[in-house]
Protein backbone atom coordinates (compact mmCIF):
# COMPACT_ATOMS: atom_id res chain seq x y z
CA UNK A 1 0.00 0.00 0.00
CA UNK A 2 1.33 3.38 -0.80
CA UNK A 3 2.13 6.14 1.84
CA UNK A 4 -0.95 7.71 2.85
CA UNK A 5 -1.43 11.15 3.76
CA UNK A 6 -4.79 12.92 4.42
CA UNK A 7 -5.73 15.38 2.36
CA UNK A 8 -7.09 18.33 3.92
CA UNK A 9 -10.63 19.10 1.94
CA UNK A 10 -11.78 22.41 0.97
CA UNK A 11 -15.29 21.61 0.63
CA UNK A 12 -16.77 22.64 -2.59
CA UNK A 13 -18.41 26.26 -1.76
CA UNK A 14 -22.34 26.78 -2.91
CA UNK A 15 -21.06 29.79 -5.10
CA UNK A 16 -19.04 27.83 -7.32
CA UNK A 17 -23.04 25.67 -7.66
CA UNK A 18 -24.57 28.86 -8.15
CA UNK A 19 -22.09 29.49 -11.42
CA UNK A 20 -22.59 26.50 -12.80
CA UNK A 21 -26.02 26.56 -12.67
CA UNK A 22 -25.81 30.26 -14.33
CA UNK A 23 -23.28 28.94 -17.16
CA UNK A 24 -24.60 25.71 -17.86
CA UNK A 25 -28.05 25.81 -16.96
CA UNK A 26 -30.03 23.26 -14.65
CA UNK A 27 -30.92 20.34 -13.86
CA UNK A 28 -27.42 19.66 -13.94
CA UNK A 29 -25.18 16.85 -11.89
CA UNK A 30 -21.74 18.44 -10.30
CA UNK A 31 -19.13 15.84 -8.57
CA UNK A 32 -16.68 16.97 -6.38
CA UNK A 33 -13.48 15.31 -7.14
CA UNK A 34 -11.43 15.96 -4.34
CA UNK A 35 -14.70 14.35 -2.68
CA UNK A 36 -13.71 11.15 -3.98
CA UNK A 37 -10.33 11.09 -3.30
CA UNK A 38 -10.73 12.09 0.29
CA UNK A 39 -13.26 9.19 0.81
CA UNK A 40 -10.84 6.47 -0.99
CA UNK A 41 -8.16 8.00 1.36
CA UNK A 42 -10.15 7.70 4.56
CA UNK A 43 -11.00 4.15 3.55
CA UNK A 44 -6.95 2.97 3.15
CA UNK A 45 -6.34 5.06 6.48
CA UNK A 46 -9.28 3.07 7.97
CA UNK A 47 -7.71 -0.31 7.00
CA UNK A 48 -3.74 0.69 6.72
CA UNK A 49 -1.48 -2.23 7.35
CA UNK A 50 -3.67 -4.65 6.76
CA UNK A 51 -4.04 -7.08 3.32
CA UNK A 52 -7.28 -5.06 1.64
CA UNK A 53 -7.98 -4.12 -1.61
CA UNK A 54 -10.82 -2.47 -2.54
CA UNK A 55 -12.64 -2.73 -5.94
CA UNK A 56 -15.06 0.60 -6.42
CA UNK A 57 -18.66 -0.61 -7.41
CA UNK A 58 -19.08 1.47 -10.56
CA UNK A 59 -22.65 0.85 -11.39
CA UNK A 60 -22.97 4.25 -8.44
CA UNK A 61 -21.35 6.23 -11.12
CA UNK A 62 -19.74 5.35 -14.18
CA UNK A 63 -18.73 8.37 -16.34
CA UNK A 64 -15.05 7.37 -17.77
CA UNK A 65 -14.12 10.52 -15.96
CA UNK A 66 -14.53 9.41 -12.15
CA UNK A 67 -13.51 6.02 -13.35
CA UNK A 68 -10.43 7.38 -14.11
CA UNK A 69 -10.37 9.52 -10.79
CA UNK A 70 -10.74 6.04 -8.94
CA UNK A 71 -7.78 4.44 -11.10
CA UNK A 72 -5.67 7.35 -9.79
CA UNK A 73 -6.45 6.91 -6.55
CA UNK A 74 -5.05 3.10 -7.05
CA UNK A 75 -8.54 1.27 -6.44
CA UNK A 76 -9.81 -1.68 -8.20
CA UNK A 77 -13.03 -1.81 -9.97
CA UNK A 78 -16.33 -3.96 -9.79
CA UNK A 79 -18.72 -4.05 -12.61
CA UNK A 80 -22.16 -6.36 -12.90
CA UNK A 81 -22.40 -5.87 -16.69
CA UNK A 82 -19.73 -6.94 -19.67
CA UNK A 83 -20.53 -3.06 -20.70
CA UNK A 84 -18.62 -1.88 -17.25
CA UNK A 85 -15.84 -4.56 -18.02
CA UNK A 86 -15.08 -2.57 -20.97
CA UNK A 87 -15.86 0.86 -19.67
CA UNK A 88 -13.28 -0.30 -17.03
CA UNK A 89 -10.35 -1.09 -19.57
CA UNK A 90 -11.30 1.82 -21.64
CA UNK A 91 -10.78 4.33 -18.38
CA UNK A 92 -7.24 2.34 -18.14
CA UNK A 93 -7.31 -0.20 -15.27
CA UNK A 94 -5.57 -3.34 -15.94
CA UNK A 95 -7.90 -6.24 -15.85
CA UNK A 96 -6.62 -7.76 -13.34
CA UNK A 97 -7.88 -5.00 -11.04
CA UNK A 98 -11.58 -5.25 -12.57
CA UNK A 99 -13.84 -7.80 -10.72
CA UNK A 100 -17.46 -8.59 -12.78
CA UNK A 101 -19.79 -9.54 -10.64
CA UNK A 102 -22.69 -10.18 -12.79
CA UNK A 103 -26.25 -11.91 -11.83
CA UNK A 104 -28.18 -14.12 -14.34
CA UNK A 105 -26.15 -13.93 -17.07
CA UNK A 106 -25.63 -16.32 -19.85
CA UNK A 107 -22.36 -18.51 -20.18
CA UNK A 108 -21.75 -15.89 -23.40
CA UNK A 109 -21.14 -13.09 -21.49
CA UNK A 110 -19.23 -14.61 -18.69
CA UNK A 111 -16.68 -16.13 -21.76
CA UNK A 112 -16.30 -12.48 -23.08
CA UNK A 113 -15.15 -11.57 -19.34
CA UNK A 114 -12.71 -14.05 -19.66
CA UNK A 115 -11.39 -13.17 -22.89
CA UNK A 116 -10.59 -9.66 -21.68
CA UNK A 117 -9.13 -11.11 -18.26
CA UNK A 118 -10.76 -10.15 -15.52
CA UNK A 119 -11.74 -11.60 -12.25
CA UNK A 120 -14.96 -13.56 -12.73
CA UNK A 121 -17.48 -14.04 -9.49
CA UNK A 122 -19.86 -17.09 -10.15
CA UNK A 123 -23.19 -16.20 -8.30
CA UNK A 124 -25.55 -19.44 -9.16
CA UNK A 125 -25.34 -23.68 -9.61
CA UNK A 126 -26.18 -23.45 -13.25
CA UNK A 127 -22.97 -21.38 -14.54
CA UNK A 128 -20.86 -22.46 -12.01
CA UNK A 129 -20.67 -26.45 -13.90
CA UNK A 130 -21.47 -24.70 -17.53
CA UNK A 131 -18.19 -23.11 -16.51
CA UNK A 132 -16.51 -25.89 -14.81
CA UNK A 133 -17.27 -28.17 -18.30
CA UNK A 134 -15.38 -25.97 -20.70
CA UNK A 135 -12.68 -24.69 -18.45
CA UNK A 136 -12.12 -26.58 -15.74
CA UNK A 137 -8.99 -25.28 -13.96
CA UNK A 138 -7.77 -23.17 -16.60
CA UNK A 139 -9.25 -20.06 -15.66
CA UNK A 140 -9.55 -19.17 -11.68
CA UNK A 141 -13.17 -17.80 -10.47
CA UNK A 142 -14.34 -16.78 -7.03
CA UNK A 143 -18.05 -18.11 -5.78
CA UNK A 144 -20.62 -15.73 -4.66
CA UNK A 145 -22.07 -16.89 -1.66
CA UNK A 146 -25.37 -15.72 0.06
CA UNK A 147 -24.84 -15.97 3.71
CA UNK A 148 -28.55 -15.54 4.64
CA UNK A 149 -28.33 -12.52 6.91
CA UNK A 150 -30.98 -9.50 6.33
CA UNK A 151 -29.40 -6.21 6.18
CA UNK A 152 -29.44 -2.93 4.69
CA UNK A 153 -31.22 0.70 4.96
CA UNK A 154 -34.47 -1.13 2.88
CA UNK A 155 -35.57 -4.41 1.38
CA UNK A 156 -35.03 -3.95 -2.67
CA UNK A 157 -31.55 -3.36 -1.45
CA UNK A 158 -30.87 -6.03 0.71
CA UNK A 159 -29.32 -9.05 -1.14
CA UNK A 160 -27.95 -11.24 1.70
CA UNK A 161 -31.56 -12.52 2.53
CA UNK A 162 -33.80 -15.64 2.20
CA UNK A 163 -34.98 -14.70 -0.77
CA UNK A 164 -32.79 -12.97 -2.72
CA UNK A 165 -31.54 -14.14 -5.83
CA UNK A 166 -27.84 -12.82 -5.37
CA UNK A 167 -25.24 -15.92 -4.53
CA UNK A 168 -25.72 -19.42 -4.06
CA UNK A 169 -26.87 -20.55 -0.53
CA UNK A 170 -24.58 -21.16 2.06
CA UNK A 171 -26.51 -24.28 2.48
CA UNK A 172 -25.38 -25.95 -1.01
CA UNK A 173 -22.07 -25.59 0.20
CA UNK A 174 -21.39 -29.35 -0.12
CA UNK A 175 -23.16 -29.10 -3.72
CA UNK A 176 -20.63 -26.70 -4.59
CA UNK A 177 -17.67 -28.82 -3.35
CA UNK A 178 -19.21 -31.66 -5.13
CA UNK A 179 -19.04 -29.65 -8.88
CA UNK A 180 -15.54 -27.95 -7.80
CA UNK A 181 -13.97 -30.91 -7.06
CA UNK A 182 -15.18 -32.84 -10.11
CA UNK A 183 -15.06 -30.50 -12.38
CA UNK A 184 -11.49 -29.64 -11.33
CA UNK A 185 -12.50 -25.76 -10.90
CA UNK A 186 -9.83 -23.54 -9.05
CA UNK A 187 -11.68 -21.22 -6.36
CA UNK A 188 -8.87 -18.46 -5.90
CA UNK A 189 -11.92 -16.28 -4.04
CA UNK A 190 -15.06 -15.93 -2.03
CA UNK A 191 -17.67 -13.35 -2.18
CA UNK A 192 -20.63 -11.91 -0.25
CA UNK A 193 -22.97 -8.67 -0.42
CA UNK A 194 -25.45 -8.15 1.48
CA UNK A 195 -26.72 -4.56 0.94
CA UNK A 196 -26.81 -1.42 0.99
CA UNK A 197 -26.78 0.91 3.52
CA UNK A 198 -25.44 -1.18 6.51
CA UNK A 199 -24.45 1.06 9.40
CA UNK A 200 -23.76 -2.06 11.92
CA UNK A 201 -20.72 -3.01 11.66
CA UNK A 202 -21.77 -6.81 13.27
CA UNK A 203 -23.46 -7.18 10.35
CA UNK A 204 -20.73 -7.23 8.70
CA UNK A 205 -18.80 -9.57 11.19
CA UNK A 206 -21.71 -11.68 11.15
CA UNK A 207 -20.92 -12.27 7.43
CA UNK A 208 -17.41 -12.84 8.09
CA UNK A 209 -17.47 -15.43 10.63
CA UNK A 210 -19.98 -17.40 8.22
CA UNK A 211 -17.96 -16.70 5.14
CA UNK A 212 -14.82 -17.27 7.09
CA UNK A 213 -16.32 -21.31 8.27
CA UNK A 214 -16.92 -21.37 4.25
CA UNK A 215 -13.05 -20.45 3.10
CA UNK A 216 -11.99 -23.76 5.22
CA UNK A 217 -13.62 -26.01 2.20
CA UNK A 218 -11.39 -24.84 -0.50
CA UNK A 219 -7.64 -24.50 -0.24
CA UNK A 220 -7.59 -22.69 -2.80
CA UNK A 221 -8.96 -19.50 -1.91
CA UNK A 222 -6.63 -17.00 -1.45
CA UNK A 223 -8.88 -14.22 -1.18
CA UNK A 224 -12.53 -13.11 0.66
CA UNK A 225 -14.31 -10.36 -0.76
CA UNK A 226 -16.68 -9.31 1.62
CA UNK A 227 -18.58 -6.92 -0.71
CA UNK A 228 -20.12 -3.62 0.70
CA UNK A 229 -23.16 -1.49 1.47
CA UNK A 230 -20.76 1.02 3.98
CA UNK A 231 -23.44 3.53 4.84
CA UNK A 232 -23.15 7.42 4.18
CA UNK A 233 -24.97 10.28 6.35
CA UNK A 234 -27.99 11.19 4.08
CA UNK A 235 -29.57 13.26 6.94
CA UNK A 236 -27.09 15.65 8.68
CA UNK A 237 -28.08 13.18 12.20
CA UNK A 238 -26.78 10.11 10.78
CA UNK A 239 -23.70 8.46 10.81
CA UNK A 240 -21.33 6.66 8.17
CA UNK A 241 -20.27 3.24 8.96
CA UNK A 242 -17.18 3.51 11.53
CA UNK A 243 -14.95 1.65 9.45
CA UNK A 244 -12.00 1.95 11.71
CA UNK A 245 -13.53 0.09 14.19
CA UNK A 246 -15.03 -2.51 11.54
CA UNK A 247 -11.31 -2.69 11.02
CA UNK A 248 -10.15 -3.08 14.21
CA UNK A 249 -12.52 -6.35 14.66
CA UNK A 250 -12.00 -7.40 11.28
CA UNK A 251 -8.00 -7.68 11.50
CA UNK A 252 -8.45 -9.80 15.17
CA UNK A 253 -10.61 -12.12 13.62
CA UNK A 254 -8.36 -12.70 10.28
CA UNK A 255 -5.49 -12.83 12.04
CA UNK A 256 -6.88 -15.71 14.51
CA UNK A 257 -8.27 -17.35 11.31
CA UNK A 258 -4.52 -17.16 9.53
CA UNK A 259 -3.20 -18.71 12.36
CA UNK A 260 -5.38 -21.54 13.36
CA UNK A 261 -5.43 -22.50 9.05
CA UNK A 262 -2.17 -21.37 7.90
CA UNK A 263 -3.91 -19.07 5.58
CA UNK A 264 -2.95 -15.47 4.42
CA UNK A 265 -6.23 -14.33 3.52
CA UNK A 266 -6.32 -10.92 1.94
CA UNK A 267 -9.81 -9.36 2.04
CA UNK A 268 -11.42 -7.26 -0.29
CA UNK A 269 -13.69 -4.64 -0.47
CA UNK A 270 -16.51 -3.39 -2.80
CA UNK A 271 -17.64 0.08 -2.40
CA UNK A 272 -19.64 2.20 -4.64
CA UNK A 273 -21.88 4.75 -2.39
CA UNK A 274 -19.14 5.20 0.16
CA UNK A 275 -16.97 6.61 -2.99
CA UNK A 276 -19.21 8.73 -4.58
CA UNK A 277 -22.43 9.58 -2.84
CA UNK A 278 -21.37 12.56 -1.21
CA UNK A 279 -18.81 13.91 -4.33
CA UNK A 280 -22.40 14.66 -6.27
CA UNK A 281 -24.82 17.63 -6.06
CA UNK A 282 -28.06 17.52 -8.37
CA UNK A 283 -28.73 21.27 -8.87
CA UNK A 284 -32.77 22.25 -10.21
CA UNK A 285 -34.61 25.81 -10.61
CA UNK A 286 -38.01 25.97 -8.62
CA UNK A 287 -40.60 26.04 -11.65
CA UNK A 288 -43.49 26.97 -9.53
CA UNK A 289 -44.31 27.27 -5.95
CA UNK A 290 -47.95 26.16 -5.34
CA UNK A 291 -49.72 26.54 -1.85
CA UNK A 292 -52.55 23.52 -2.01
CA UNK A 293 -54.88 23.07 0.93
CA UNK A 294 -52.28 20.38 2.38
CA UNK A 295 -49.66 21.78 2.01
CA UNK A 296 -46.86 24.00 0.23
CA UNK A 297 -45.53 22.50 -3.22
CA UNK A 298 -42.00 23.65 -4.78
CA UNK A 299 -42.37 22.16 -8.40
CA UNK A 300 -38.95 21.42 -9.72
CA UNK A 301 -37.59 21.45 -13.44
CA UNK A 302 -36.51 17.82 -13.43
CA UNK A 303 -38.15 14.88 -11.55
CA UNK A 304 -37.39 11.14 -10.77
CA UNK A 305 -36.48 10.57 -14.24
CA UNK A 306 -33.19 12.54 -13.28
CA UNK A 307 -33.15 11.26 -9.21
CA UNK A 308 -35.33 8.13 -8.71
CA UNK A 309 -34.41 7.18 -5.21
CA UNK A 310 -36.59 8.95 -3.04
CA UNK A 311 -39.64 7.11 -5.12
CA UNK A 312 -37.99 4.18 -6.10
CA UNK A 313 -35.82 3.06 -2.24
CA UNK A 314 -37.98 6.21 -0.15
CA UNK A 315 -34.69 7.81 0.28
CA UNK A 316 -33.96 10.92 1.88
CA UNK A 317 -31.84 13.72 0.22
CA UNK A 318 -30.72 16.86 2.16
CA UNK A 319 -32.59 20.10 -0.02
CA UNK A 320 -31.25 23.41 0.38
CA UNK A 321 -31.93 26.83 -1.06
CA UNK A 322 -29.04 27.82 -2.47
CA UNK A 323 -30.23 31.40 -3.99
CA UNK A 324 -31.86 32.44 -0.58
CA UNK A 325 -29.29 30.25 1.78
CA UNK A 326 -30.46 33.34 5.00
CA UNK A 327 -34.27 33.16 4.22
CA UNK A 328 -36.53 32.49 6.68
CA UNK A 329 -36.95 28.67 6.94
CA UNK A 330 -40.12 27.45 5.68
CA UNK A 331 -41.62 24.63 5.20
CA UNK A 332 -42.69 22.72 1.45
CA UNK A 333 -43.23 19.34 -0.27
CA UNK A 334 -40.55 19.54 -3.24
CA UNK A 335 -41.90 17.78 -6.15
CA UNK A 336 -40.88 16.97 -10.20
CA UNK A 337 -42.82 18.11 -13.21
CA UNK A 338 -43.84 14.51 -14.41
CA UNK A 339 -47.60 13.60 -14.74
CA UNK A 340 -46.75 10.79 -12.32
CA UNK A 341 -46.31 10.74 -8.39
CA UNK A 342 -43.38 12.67 -8.56
CA UNK A 343 -42.33 13.29 -4.79
CA UNK A 344 -39.02 14.02 -3.96
CA UNK A 345 -39.39 15.58 -0.11
CA UNK A 346 -42.03 16.07 1.69
CA UNK A 347 -42.28 18.05 4.65
CA UNK A 348 -38.86 19.95 4.41
CA UNK A 349 -37.78 23.05 6.13
CA UNK A 350 -35.84 24.92 3.57
CA UNK A 351 -35.12 28.75 3.12
CA UNK A 352 -38.06 30.42 1.31
CA UNK A 353 -37.71 29.36 -1.71
CA UNK A 354 -38.96 31.70 -4.64
CA UNK A 355 -39.67 31.05 -8.23
CA UNK A 356 -36.32 30.62 -10.05
CA UNK A 357 -34.21 29.94 -7.23
CA UNK A 358 -32.01 26.90 -7.89
CA UNK A 359 -31.74 23.93 -5.11
CA UNK A 360 -29.32 21.51 -4.55
CA UNK A 361 -29.84 18.06 -3.63
CA UNK A 362 -27.29 16.92 -1.66
CA UNK A 363 -25.48 13.24 -1.72
CA UNK A 364 -26.37 13.18 -5.11
CA UNK A 365 -23.37 11.32 -6.70
CA UNK A 366 -24.60 7.61 -6.12
CA UNK A 367 -27.32 5.89 -8.17
CA UNK A 368 -28.69 9.35 -9.03
CA UNK A 369 -27.40 9.82 -12.43
CA UNK A 370 -27.11 6.41 -13.25
CA UNK A 371 -30.81 5.72 -12.66
CA UNK A 372 -31.69 8.67 -15.01
CA UNK A 373 -34.45 7.86 -17.50
CA UNK A 374 -35.87 9.45 -20.64
CA UNK A 375 -39.49 9.37 -19.22
CA UNK A 376 -42.14 11.65 -20.21
CA UNK A 377 -39.94 12.44 -23.07
CA UNK A 378 -37.60 14.29 -21.16
CA UNK A 379 -33.75 14.68 -21.69
CA UNK A 380 -30.98 13.65 -19.29
CA UNK A 381 -29.11 16.53 -18.19
CA UNK A 382 -25.55 17.49 -18.33
CA UNK A 383 -22.98 16.31 -15.71
CA UNK A 384 -20.06 18.27 -14.28
CA UNK A 385 -16.71 17.60 -12.67
CA UNK A 386 -15.15 20.05 -10.39
CA UNK A 387 -11.35 19.57 -10.22
CA UNK A 388 -10.11 22.40 -7.51
CA UNK A 389 -10.51 26.21 -9.17
CA UNK A 390 -11.20 23.78 -12.60
CA UNK A 391 -14.84 23.24 -13.78
CA UNK A 392 -15.20 20.37 -16.41
CA UNK A 393 -17.95 19.61 -18.59
CA UNK A 394 -17.89 15.70 -18.51
CA UNK A 395 -21.47 14.28 -20.33
CA UNK A 396 -23.42 16.78 -22.34
CA UNK A 397 -27.55 17.45 -21.36
CA UNK A 398 -29.16 15.47 -24.44
CA UNK A 399 -31.15 17.48 -26.62
CA UNK A 400 -34.31 17.14 -28.15
CA UNK A 401 -32.81 14.93 -31.13
CA UNK A 402 -31.50 12.58 -28.73
CA UNK A 403 -35.01 11.55 -28.05
CA UNK A 404 -35.79 9.88 -30.92
CA UNK A 405 -32.57 8.89 -32.36
CA UNK A 406 -32.50 5.03 -31.85
CA UNK A 407 -36.17 5.23 -33.10
CA UNK A 408 -36.98 3.73 -36.92
CA UNK A 409 -39.98 5.45 -38.19
CA UNK A 410 -41.76 3.10 -41.60
C1 LIG B 1 -24.07 -2.54 -5.71
C2 LIG B 1 -22.98 -3.40 -5.30
C3 LIG B 1 -21.94 -2.92 -4.49
C4 LIG B 1 -21.89 -1.51 -3.96
O1 LIG B 1 -22.78 -1.29 -2.91
P1 LIG B 1 -22.78 0.13 -2.19
O2 LIG B 1 -23.85 0.02 -1.17
O3 LIG B 1 -23.07 1.16 -3.21
O4 LIG B 1 -21.45 0.34 -1.59
C5 LIG B 1 -20.90 -3.78 -4.18
N1 LIG B 1 -20.89 -5.06 -4.62
C6 LIG B 1 -21.85 -5.55 -5.41
C7 LIG B 1 -21.76 -6.95 -5.88
C8 LIG B 1 -22.94 -4.76 -5.76
O5 LIG B 1 -23.90 -5.26 -6.53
Amino acid sequence: MSEIKLIISKKMKDSTLLKIAKNYGTPIYVYDKQKIEEKYEKLNLAFKGQKVRFFYACKALSNINILKIIKNVGSGLDTVSINEVKFGIQAGFDSKNILYTPNCVNITEIKEAIALGVHINIDNISILEQFGNQFGNAYPIMIRFNPHIMAGGNYNISTGHIDSKFGISIHQLRHVLRIVKTLNINVEGLHMHTGSEIKDIEVFLQGLEVMLEIVRNFDSVKYLDLGSGFKVPYKKEEKETDLTLLAEKLQVKIKEFNQETGKDLEIWFEPGKYMVSESGHFLVQANVIKPTPATVFVGVNSGFNHLIRPMFYNSYHQIENISNPKGTERLYTVVGNLCETDTFAWDRLINEVNENDILVFRNAGAYCFEMSMNYNSRTKPAEILVDGADIHLIRKAQVFEDLQKDVIEI
